[in-house]
């Protein structure tokens, strides 16, 4: 089922874009994406950006699944770039239960940058099990499990251009397949 069109995610990411290119006017800040999952909405959200930033990335180990109840995460692979003394924003493709975004924030704070801030595309508030502070949210979703747009399932469905939820049980043809139907 399309949850949102590749032109709707177009629209949150110009509208996420604005909102940090007027705070972090004159920064360049450094931005970290949470491996692999936000490689895509990164590269967007940076081209709308259009000023100077720098860019790094951290990889997570998170233990959860869409079956399995989630642990805390821990950092497989930190930043090389120092974030001490800058102004850092962690961009994430979904907050889902908050460990994983909650592990980042807790590594990068150690490093003493000057902000710390978030940006996320996907919020799924109702599977939160540790709360953490979103700055710029892209959108709102329900408890289902969204593929396409950077986001997977057993690696698969990442090349999606939107954003699909994933039926139930679902292990047939990719979802764009389907679109239309239901
Ligand atoms: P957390 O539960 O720690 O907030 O999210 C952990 C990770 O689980 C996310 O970074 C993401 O990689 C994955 N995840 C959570 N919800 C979804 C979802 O709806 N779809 C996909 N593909 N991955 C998800
Ligand atoms: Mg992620």
């Amino acid at each position: 089922m399309l949850l949102l069109s590749s032109q709707e995610i177009a629209r949150g990411v110009q509208r996420l874009a604005q909102a940090i290119r007027q705070d972090y006017a004159g920064c360049n800040p450094l931005l970290v994406g949470v491996l692999k999952g936000a490689f895509i909405f990164l590269a967007d959200l940076v081209r709308a950006l259009g000023m100077p930033v720098e860019i790094d990335f951290v990889r997570v180990a998170t233990y959860g699944s869409a079956t399995l109840p989630s642990r805390p995460a821990r950092i497989l692979s930190g930043v090389r770039i120092s974030p001490k003394g800058r102004d850092v924003l962690v961009v994430e493709d979904i907050v889902d239960t908050g460990y994983t975004t909650h592990a980042v924030l807790t590594y990068l704070q150690r490093l003493s940058p000057r902000s710390l801030r978030t940006c996320v595309l996907l919020d799924k508030p109702s599977r939160r099990r540790i709360p953490v502070p979103i700055d710029y949210r892209g959108f709102t979703l329900p408890d289902r499990f969204a593929v396409g747009y950077g986001l997977d399932k057993g690696e698969a469905y990442r090349w999606l251009p939107a954003i699909y939820a994933l039926e139930e049980g679902e292990h047939g043809p990719a979802p764009s397949h389907r679109r239309g139907e239901g």
